[in-house]
């Protein structure tokens, strides 16, 4: 049986066949960010585990995990940092190439945005393949990252994204499959 919870952002989540390609479905969360408890209840559920825990920073990838990411870090005193598509950060970065579910990119992290040791939540709407956050991953852990967990509202268990991860050695937590 659902929880309350699962209901709730469920139903809050509007799923658009064939975008951004023929034969993907794209789960959109814009329908959940509108809507007020929703959105609060998600981010309640993304904090939770670590209310009282000293987290320095939390890292949202471009650009729903930016939404996420930015209410996280209020709610956890956290700092904020950008990752994001090559070539939109003004200072000095490290950059990595990365495969998506419809495409392969690349992304960038400034080069001071992490202090080595610092403790880092990541944080993005949906994980699939697992790819993004991988390359997430390694940008943090390059710049000396201690990566607490990665936190996604949504997970497509049968691409394999969370087992990519754990198998990394970060601790992943989705809220609905
Ligand atoms: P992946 O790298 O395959 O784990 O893909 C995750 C990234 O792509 C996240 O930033 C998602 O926002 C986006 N994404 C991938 N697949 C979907 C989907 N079916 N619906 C919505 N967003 C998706």
């Amino acid at each position: 049986m659902k929880s309350s919870l699962e209901e709730t952002l469920l139903s809050a989540i509007r799923t658009i066949p064939d975008y951004p390609k023929p034969g993907i479905l794209f789960r959109d969360i814009t329908t959940l960010l509108g809507n007020a408890r929703a959105f609060r209840r998600a981010i309640d559920e993304l904090v939770h585990p670590y209310a009282g825990q000293k987290i320095d920073k939390i890292a949202g990838i471009e650009a729903r995990g930016f939404i996420l990411g930015g209410a996280i870090a209020h709610q956890l005193s956290a700092g904020f940092i950008p990752i994001r598509k090559k070539g939109k950060l003004p200072h000095e970065t490290v950059r990595v190439a990365y495969s998506l579910e419809y495409g392969l990119d690349e992304m960038e992290m400034h080069k001071d945005a992490v202090t080595p040791g610092e403790k880092v939540i990541l944080v993005d709407d949906l994980i699939a393949t697992g790819g993004t956050a991988e390359g997430a991953t390694k940008l943090l852990r390059q710049m000396g990252a201690d990566i607490v967990a990665a936190c996604f509202v949504i997970d497509l268990p049968d691409l394999g994204g969370r087992s990519k991860l754990e198998a990394l050695g970060v601790d992943v937590r989705t809220l609905i499959a």
